[in-house]
């Protein structure tokens, strides 16, 4: 049995708006599952060692639900187009890159390990249409105890120069990688890039592949105007954008669609009925002036919503800094909605960047008991303040401001995967 025990104060989105703290707590796992929050340490871990972290905040990790990892060399550039424009001049030639294996790895190295230094453990990921890349990029995630999914990338119309596959190539491809994907912490996701890039034939085939291999799927959903436009001339018999992916059997339970910006009452309805994920990506959605999503009515309107940093339309990788942007957003909303919908609070953006995910892993909101042990610890004891602060004050501070070097370790399935 081996036995991990972090002492601090515990911070959980258990619920969604509603955090649970412990001050000066005791957080157990066994074998990397969560056996509970104690206040005080139970008798039969006395002699066991404790990673004591005194006032330090210790919170759930982060769930990054939909990135594109060969844009991360693009990351922070590029910012002057939106969608269409920005994927044919900047997006798909740095894709392309990719082909090159030693760039690769060397990419991939360095972003799994950012993102473990930035508190994310789990992902669901977009690689490229290369096989070996996507190979490369899952096995350096693994390496990194990052956990998850990661889909290579199918695209056989509207590419750009060099970036776009056959039809043929793209399926078989597909079916090549799927077999040489035996990781034990990262698994293989269908990654259909978005209808404009797939034709009819090979979404139908993707489909097939999903249903007959039980895997989930990812791709994007009315992220901006134009777009629907050339889904609407792709597809003149559907009514709506996400009726291209119920055709082919590409909308389900196991669905991420990435934005859902656009989406009206009806096709919010559908992506509820059939329990697809809208991954709400703000940064991306701003950068790409691709408009504000209705984040929180879609929310109370009983959508999974969940969070992504979608770099590199999105500008940072931290999780901490797409919570903010997803609040912000959302008062964006509330304003452009005649102050008619609500926006998010702290908390419940917390929530979304963290225990939103559990259900897509088969787990449970916060540090439920039987949850692999996702974590990190956050010092803040350098940042100014004029009075003593609450744990609580402490958490909502922590989300917009952090002091330089603040996180201190990271937890992946209960195993320490940074530490400074
Ligand atoms: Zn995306």
């Amino acid at each position: 049995m081996e036995t991990l025990i972090i002492k601090g104060n515990i911070i959980s989105a258990a619920e969604f708006g509603e955090l649970e703290i412990t001050e000066n707590g005791y957080l157990i796992a066994e074998n990397g599952k969560i056996k509970g929050i104690y206040q005080e340490l139970p008798r039969e871990y006395e002699e066991s060692k404790v990673e004591d972290y005194g006032d330090a905040l210790v919170m759930q990790s982060f769930a990054d639900m939909h990135l594109h990892a060969p844009q991360y060399p693009m990351l922070g550039m590029g910012m002057d187009m939106p969608l269409l424009e920005w994927l044919n001049t900047y997006t798909f030639p740095t894709e392309a890159c990719f082909k090159d294996q030693d760039f690769a790895r060397r990419a991939y190295h360095r972003l799994a390990r950012e993102l473990a230094a930035k508190g994310t453990t789990r992902v669901c990921m977009f690689s490229s249409i290369h096989r070996e890349a996507t190979l490369i990029l899952m096995e350096e995630l693994e390496n990194a105890g990052i956990t998850g999914y990661v889909g290579k990338v199918n695209m056989d119309r509207n590419g750009g120069v060099n970036y776009q596959e056959t039809t043929e190539e793209s399926i078989s491809e597909t079916v090549k990688w799927l077999e040489r994907c035996n990781f034990e912490h990262i698994k293989p996701m269908i990654t259909p890039r978005f209808t404009p890039s797939c034709s009819n034939e090979l979404m139908q085939e993707l489909g097939r592949i999903a249903k007959e291999k039980n895997l989930p799927i990812q791709s994007h959903l009315s992220e901006n105007t134009g777009e629907l436009d050339m889904v609407k001339k792709l597809h003149p018999d559907c009514a709506q954008y996400w009726e291209t992916y119920q055709k082919y059997g590409l909308w389900n339970d196991r669905t991420l669609m990435a934005h859902c910006v656009w989406s009206d009452d009806r096709e919010r309805k559908a992506i509820k009925d059939a329990g697809v994920w809208a991954v709400h990506c703000a940064a991306s959605n701003e950068n790409l002036v691709s408009g504000y999503a209705p984040v929180r009515v879609m929310v109370n309107e009983g959508v999974n919503v969940v969070l992504g940093s979608d770099i590199a339309g999105g500008d940072h990788l931290s999780m901490f800094k797409n919570i903010t942007a997803a609040i912000r957003a959302s008062k964006a909303r509330r304003i452009l909605d005649d102050w008619k919908t609500e926006f998010l609070s702290v908390e419940e953006a917390f929530y979304l960047g963290t225990s939103a995910a559990a259900p897509f892993f088969g787990e449970k909101p916060g540090f439920a008991p039987g949850n692999a042990l996702h974590a990190l610890v956050l010092e803040d004891f350098s940042l100014p303040s004029v009075r003593p602060l609450s744990v609580r004050e402490r958490f909502g501070r922590a989300i917009y401001r952090r002091e330089h070097g603040g996180i201190r370790a990271v937890y992946s399935e209960g195993k320490k995967i940074f530490s400074k």
